[in-house]
């Protein structure tokens, strides 16, 4: 540009990209491992995802596919033997039937979510939201330029006909349901998920029913999709699963949904234009999983049922904690309201909100953990129990006497 020029003028940023908010998990997640690379120990309570390594047929897999020269682009929709396979497993292990053709694989299932918004949701249409909620559900709706409508759960942490009744209008397009729950640990009880099933079969509102904690419930708890309590659901609603929780498979990128045809189609004609098609070598992987791998699957979900029971009998010793027992995914969420206003002796720090707290142990005990307000309920923290059991029962200790200390 010569001096004479007068300067360029860029336009800014689009607003849907200004007004978002980061994801508060994966920044609390990104901001503890800073820390540990500074050298600095922490405790890490954060992460939504398992710490053990996938089934070793999983590896296998990939190492296979690799070298077969698998890793090309496959239909938009992923590869048939995979939705075939995907399908067969939601038929026995939710006694769903969907044709493989209804089935659509995502690079994760947070995009599957997204896509299948993008979809659903006409710009100035609403999405019941039930709350506390995993943070990316309303920052999505916002994207598809769609209004989240909170609907908070109250109390016993599981939303209710009347609350979602009363926020719903002509506009409701959509219903975020997701048990197991992320950030509760709450499993719905199948009479709620048939009430609320029916209700939305009722009035004509999709729900996004998303299931990627399905296999993941402890203490004898089931866990039921509400489109298989209300199979009218299954013409306008949307299953989402994964292979990120169940098989250790964070990384890998790999979600599931499953809708009526049109839907499925409207999804997968987005996803071939954004994504254009899922991981093909991480395709292979989740089908050997999927063929080979219940019983490892079987010992994880075995493991967190113990580390969970470790959280839960620590929490309720601790008085003043109000958390409703978590019975699936792997999250514990500790509401913490009859702290708010004391003070840390040590530090100073006044606790004003479950946030506060988590800034507290972070800074005093070196246990990180996440803060309610990520998730729609900021008297509340998270704790994530996808630790090794030592971990845990250092974190609970400290945790403990961090609040027995606040006056
Ligand atoms: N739904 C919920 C409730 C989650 O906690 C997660 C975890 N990130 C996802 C969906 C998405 O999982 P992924 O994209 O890893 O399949
Ligand atoms: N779902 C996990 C969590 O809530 C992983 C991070 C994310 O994608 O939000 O921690």
């Amino acid at each position: 540009m010569s001096p004479s020029q007068p300067p360029v003028t860029l336009l800014p940023f689009a607003e849907r990209a200004t007004s978002l908010a980061p994801s508060a998990t994966l920044a609390m997640t990104a901001r503890v491992k800073d820390l540990q690379a500074q050298g600095i120990e922490i405790l890490d309570l954060t992460a939504g995802e398992p710490d053990f390594s996938p089934p070793k047929c999983v590896e296998d897999a990939a190492i296979k596919a690799i070298h077969e020269g698998r890793g090309r682009y496959t239909a938009a929709a992923g590869m048939m033997e995979l939705r075939k396979a995907v399908a067969a497993q939601v038929e026995r292990e939710l006694g769903i039937s969907y044709d493989p053709k209804q089935i659509v694989i995502t690079n994760g299932a947070k995009i599957g979510i997204a896509q299948a918004l993008m979809v659903m949701v006409e710009s100035g249409d609403n999405v019941l939201v039930p709350t506390p909620c995993w943070t990316s559900y309303p920052e999505m709706v916002k994207l598809a330029e769609g209004e989240p409508r909170v609907v908070d759960c109250g109390a016993s942490l599981l939303p209710r006909v009347e609350d979602l009744e009363a926020a719903r209008d002509e506009r409701t397009a959509a219903l975020m349901l997701n048990s197991p729950c992320n950030p509760t640990g709450m499993v719905f009880p199948e009479q709620l998920l048939r009430e609320i099933g029916e209700w939305a079969a009722d009035k004509g509102v999709r729900i996004i029913s998303d299931e990627i904690y399905s296999t993941l419930t402890y203490g004898g708890a089931k866990h039921y999709s509400p489109l298989q309590l209300v199979p009218e659901l299954q013409d306008t609603s949307v299953w989402i699963g994964g292979m990120s929780k169940a098989y250790a498979m964070t990384g890998w990128r790999m979600g599931f949904l499953a809708g009526p045809m049109d839907l499925a189609k409207s999804i997968a004609k987005v996803q071939s234009q954004l994504a254009g098609s899922p991981n093909a070598i991480s395709m292979y992987a989740s089908l050997a999983a999927i063929e080979n791998a219940d019983v490892e699957r079987e010992e994880m979900r075995q493991a967190f049922e113990a580390r969970c029971k470790i959280v839960v009998d620590a929490l309720s010793e601790m008085p003043g904690v109000d958390c409703p027992n978590p019975s699936g995914a792997f999250y514990a969420f500790a509401g913490v309201r009859s702290f708010l206003g004391k003070t840390c002796p040590d530090t100073g720090r006044k606790v004003e909100s479950g946030d506060d707290l988590v800034e507290l142990l972070l800074e005093a005990d070196q246990v990180a953990t996440i803060g309610g307000s990520a998730f729609g309920a900021p008297e509340a923290f998270r704790i994530s129990f996808a630790t090794s059991e030592e971990v845990l029962r250092a974190c609970m200790k400290r945790i403990a006497a961090r609040l027995a200390k606040l006056t």
